[in-house]
């Protein structure tokens, strides 16, 4: 038996009952690939049904403000997919006349669609025998058939293409390619597979050889940095001061509290000696009614060390009312908002001292 029918049959008894599973609609199917892009299935689905619902169809995601995709997004993390989704959604109704396209090379060409997403939904929605190759598949394929070539090179990932082009199922390119998907995600899992219990343990070169830890190669990783992130809380009578973040960093587009970045971890005597602080407060009177301990948040290349300070004022600067907008303090809820901040706000104390009732309790 060769390996595309042996992965089918295992499919066939182990497969996940997703709801993009049951669709054809090749807007569903591009929205749940790019949902489940490093997030997995059970945080994902509700994501998922929630976009949907919110966006049934590519023209209202198109006609739907930025920042209210940003919300439906808000907790799921690297937003560039989400403002990706956006303005691809624009891109089809100007473009290609609402529809997503049917061929693997011009779905390359919207926004933010790699061969991954590209080969899912050509494959899955199209029936095109092209591959959708992830971080899954690259671990299947370079355990059992003893790939040695990196996977995060360009070279390498022409090897598995090549390979997996050999091996597709040209029939049934759709169930082929959510096989190999599930098989890593289920059964070939990164740390201790279950080899035993595995339907290729017989030719499997890398549990033959012993290789299961060294299997996929690891090409270079990109270093990741540290960042230290002071946002300031600004309580003003109930309201408080927010503003959008801009292009190119983390986080783009969301919306953010009075920040001050320091090369490193600094405590609140040598913050207020920086010159945003002077910025943000000038000579006005305030009362500093909490600094908070360091929140570690790690993102993909870089560690945040998040601190929140809380400061009553009796007057805005002129720097605050001209760069900042003014919300009261309980409409943050309805901007979108880093995941960081969410919980931070969520907790105590920020609520005892944001609370109209944290006046009198102190
Ligand atoms: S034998 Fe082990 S390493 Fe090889 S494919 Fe099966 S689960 Fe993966």
């Amino acid at each position: 038996m060769d390996f595309k029918n042996i992965i089918i049959i295992w499919y066939n008894q182990n497969r996940r009952d997703l709801p993009w599973r049951n669709t054809e609609n090749p807007y569903y199917i591009w929205i749940a690939e790019v949902i489940l892009q490093q997030t997995r299935v059970a945080q994902g689905l509700g994501y998922y049904n929630r976009f949907i619902s919110t966006f049934p169809t590519i023209k209202d995601l198109a006609n739907a403000d930025i920042d209210k995709v940003m919300k439906v997004w808000q907790g799921l993390g690297y937003y560039t997919r989400a403002r990706n989704l956006h303005g691809a959604a624009k891109q089809i109704m100007a473009e290609y006349n609402g529809l997503l396209p049917t061929s693997y090379q011009e779905l390359l060409k919207i926004k933010g669609l790699g061969p991954y997403s590209a080969g899912a939904i050509a494959s899955f929605a199209f029936k095109l025998a092209v591959p959708a190759i992830d971080g899954n598949v690259y671990r299947v394929l370079s355990r059992i058939f003893g790939v040695f070539a990196s996977p995060e090179t360009s070279a390498g990932k022409k090897e598995f293409y090549t390979l997996t082009m050999e091996l597709i199922d040209k029939r049934h390119p759709d169930t082929f390619n959510q096989a190999l998907l599930d098989f890593g995600a289920m059964q070939c899992v990164p740390r201790s597979p279950n080899c035993l219990a595995c339907p290729f343990n017989d030719i499997c070169y890398a549990y033959r050889n012993n290789l299961i830890n060294q299997l996929p190669l690891k090409g270079k990783r990109i270093a990741t940095r540290d960042r230290f992130l002071n946002y300031i809380i600004i309580r003003y009578k109930d309201s408080t001061f927010i503003q959008k973040r801009e292009a190119g960093d983390i986080w783009t587009s969301l919306y953010e509290f009075p920040l001050i970045e320091t090369a490193n971890q600094v405590e609140i005597d040598l913050l207020i000696i920086e010159p945003l602080w002077s910025e943000f407060f000038g000579k006005e009177r305030l009362k500093i009614l909490h600094s908070s301990q360091p929140i570690k948040h790690i993102l993909s290349h870089q560690t945040l060390y998040t601190k929140f300070i809380i400061v009553e004022i009796d007057k805005p600067t002129y720097y605050l009312k001209t760069n900042y907008l003014k919300i009261p303090i309980p409409n943050i809820q309805d901007y979108s908002i880093p995941k960081v901040i969410d919980n931070f706000l969520a907790a105590e104390p920020s609520e005892k001292y944001l609370r109209n009732k944290g006046r009198s309790e102190k």
